[in-house]
């Protein structure tokens, strides 16, 4: 494409934005191809305004819990997973989990606990359902974000069971919703090439269709920067986006960017995506998913400072503070998730907006707007 040819798609594609008109297949094409980074950020930023966004910017205070690291998929991009004789493998009981999060439930105040695994063969469904009730009993108004959908699958399996029954005896028990992991990128050219071992993505839009019809809301993620083509990227949000249109039970978009070291990609030689790529995937998420409310910028990945700079291309939610407190923290010292929330405030104002502690579902707990 040439620099003219460039300039009059972006230019249409504005018109579009402006007139809060949707976005289609070559649209998307044509912003991930383009060099203009500054004018996708502001034509993001556009699109979200239009869309009724303000300069609130949200975060959550949450705790990130793994029970078990033990799986049987081996995706090649993975560099968590074990089998049950490697070594570092482990599997914690529920009573270890449960004792863990309430501890660190009386250093932080965190509202949130979100937990994946792996899909681990050498458990059952039960011990799934007993490890969301002994959380729940445990730590009642904490909001329990737990399992992707390729463990929602997995346990379907494991219980014969279909995954609407899945879902609701785990909603009983206290599951409050759904993070967006296992999606990884929906074409079955990639999966094949990157997960071959995990489940066909219906599944994927099964579970969390599903999910949306009980009432349980769910969030939605891409993998990028490894081997799919944009093309791939921009099918991989527009299936994210029907899907949308059908059940609307998505609370925000979290695109994540490829980490290779320790996967056999790292031994191929591959890198970090760099930092035009990111800003690029948040500026072309937010203007593909017109009908998703929040698109993060997850700077445990991209790091603080990019992440800033993210909010000016679309993204209004740099995630959670996801720090754990050392159990013998000095009395009275200021820990270090205080430190934290201290650092993303002072971040989201230097971007020039108000930062919003929020819960899962998006209601405000405080704001910074003095
Ligand atoms: S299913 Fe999840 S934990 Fe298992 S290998 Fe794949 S990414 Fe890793």
């Amino acid at each position: 494409m040439t620099v003219l040819d460039s300039i009059s798609t972006l230019e249409s594609i504005r018109a579009k934005v402006e007139a809060n008109e949707r976005l289609d297949f070559e649209d998307g094409l044509a912003l991930l191809e383009s060099d203009d980074l500054l004018a996708l950020g502001d034509l993001a930023d556009l699109a979200r305004r239009v869309r009724g966004g303000t300069d609130d910017v949200y975060f959550v205070q949450n705790l990130y819990l793994n029970q078990t690291n033990v799986c049987r998929v081996k995706c090649k991009f993975c560099a968590f997973a074990r089998t049950q004789k490697q070594d570092g493998a482990y599997t914690l009981s529920i009573a270890e989990l449960v004792d863990d999060a309430v501890r660190q439930r009386e250093l932080t105040r965190f509202t949130e606990i979100h937990m994946v695994n792996g899909e681990n063969p050498h458990v059952g469904f039960e011990f799934y359902v007993d490890t969301v009730r002994a959380l729940h009993e445990a730590l009642p108004d904490v909001h329990l974000k737990l399992y992707t959908a390729s463990e929602i699958h997995h346990m379907t399996t494991l219980a014969g069971l279909t995954h609407e029954e899945v879902l609701r005896e785990l909603r009983d028990a206290g599951l409050g919703s759904l993070p967006g992991g296992g999606a990884e990128i929906f074409a079955e050219r990639v999966r094949g090439l990157i997960a071959p071992g995990k489940e066909h993505p219906d599944f994927w839009f099964h579970t969390h269709d599903t999910a949306h019809r009980l009432g349980i809301p769910t969030h939605c993620t891409m993998l990028y920067g490894h081997v799919e083509t944009y093309e791939e990227r921009v099918d991989h949000l527009l299936r994210l986006r029907d899907q949308q249109d059908r059940t609307g039970g998505f609370l925000a978009f979290i695109p994540l960017a490829f980490h290779p070291e320790n996967t056999v990609f790292e031994r191929r030689g591959w890198r970090f995506t760099t930092g035009v790529d990111d800003l690029k995937m948040i500026a072309v998420s937010r203007l593909l998913l017109d009908n998703i409310p929040n698109v993060k910028a997850y700077w445990i990945m991209m790091g603080m400072p990019l992440a800033a700079v993210a909010l000016h291309f679309g993204a209004n939610d740099v995630q959670g503070t996801v720090v754990r407190e050392q159990i013998f923290h000095a009395a009275g010292a200021v820990t270090e998730t205080e430190q934290k929330i201290g650092e993303l405030v002072r971040y989201v104002r230097e971007a020039g907006r108000v930062p919003v502690q929020r819960d899962t579902l998006y209601n405000e707990l405080r704001r910074w707007d003095d």
